[in-house]
């Protein structure tokens, strides 16, 4: 599947760029509120079985005009040699290697994909043990261990927050995860998600407007600078603003969001919609009104 960056959620790499998606099955964690239970928690048995190879992945994608490779929809990790084969034969054609995981992952293996992956989504479930091991079946500090070392080695991280109403949202545990995450970077782009009931939590409500923008003004008191409420397709709360003279600085429009659905007025995709227009007003990555940085230009 060919898609926008900016459906992984990735906001500040290379914005308007498109790449393969490739998944596979499986993943080392288990979420109650998983929303790809489907390919998660299950194997290859009895669907229709696809062969390739590293260098099929990379000419197809070239073929397709894409610029980068995403291994996304279950969790990278259960496949990391594969990945780290794939980036080594995509070397030289001029593609980004992105993953989008859950960051529940071993030193060793991290490090070896550092060497060869671009770009990361960290999905961040919680900010409490308790929340981890009660309902994702792991722990947190390898998470924020994984986030940690992503930003040590100097490639491309961007963060993922479910906010899940009753779970994982109370004040203490909001303001926790932004006081952690303003320490590992003002910068680094943070993507809060709104809960919709799903697999184990079907009985859950779906999370409240007003809980969302609560969530983004913790996130301001903390000092982070690009904090978006992912799905919506309307407002400037998918918008980039200049967090110094509050200048648009990457527009994202979506003519046509298949998957939106309305809620409290306000059109939001139930994940992330395809944004049909980007539009990059900044200056190799700099405000082109007063220069601030907004993102690393390549
Ligand atoms: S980490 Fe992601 S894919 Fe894995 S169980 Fe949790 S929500 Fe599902």
């Amino acid at each position: 599947m060919i898609d926008q960056i900016e459906k992984k959620p990735i906001y500040h790499y290379r914005p308007g760029s498109k790449l393969l998606s490739i998944g596979t099955f499986g993943c080392n964690l288990d979420c109650d509120c998983c929303q790809n239970a489907a390919l998660a928690s299950s194997g290859p048995e009895g669907r229709a079985e696809l062969v390739t190879s590293p260098e099929e992945i990379v000419s197809f994608a070239v073929q397709k005009g894409a610029q980068g490779i995403a291994f996304t929809f279950n969790e990278p990790v259960v496949w990391s040699e594969f990945i780290i084969d794939v980036a080594r034969s995509a070397k030289g054609r001029g593609l980004y290697i992105m993953m989008n995981s859950n960051g529940y992952v071993e030193v060793e293996p991290l490090t070896e994909l550092l060497e060869e992956v671009d770009v990361f989504k960290v999905d961040v479930k919680g900010f409490t043990d308790e929340f981890y091991r009660n309902s994702c079946g792991g722990t947190l500090s390898p998470v924020l261990r994984t986030c940690h070392m992503i930003k040590e080695k100097g490639k491309h991280l961007e963060l993922a927050y479910l906010i899940i109403p009753g779970m994982n949202d109370s004040r203490e545990e909001i303001e926790g995860f932004f006081r952690w995450t303003a320490e590992l970077g003002r910068d680094v782009p943070v993507h809060l998600y709104r809960f919709m009931p799903a697999h184990r939590l079907s009985h859950v409500r779906s999370t409240g407007m007003g809980a969302m923008r609560d969530a983004k003004a913790v996130a301001a008191s903390h000092g982070l600078r690009f904090v978006y409420l992912s799905g919506m397709v309307e407002g400037d709360e998918h918008q980039t603003l200049c967090p110094n003279c509050g200048a648009l600085v990457i527009s994202r429009a979506a003519k046509d969001a298949p998957e939106k659905v309305v809620y409290e007025g306000t059109r939001l995709s139930k994940f992330c919609p395809s944004y049909s227009e980007i539009e990059d007003r900044t200056i190799e990555g700099r405000c082109a009104s007063c220069g601030e940085f907004i993102y690393k230009y390549p």
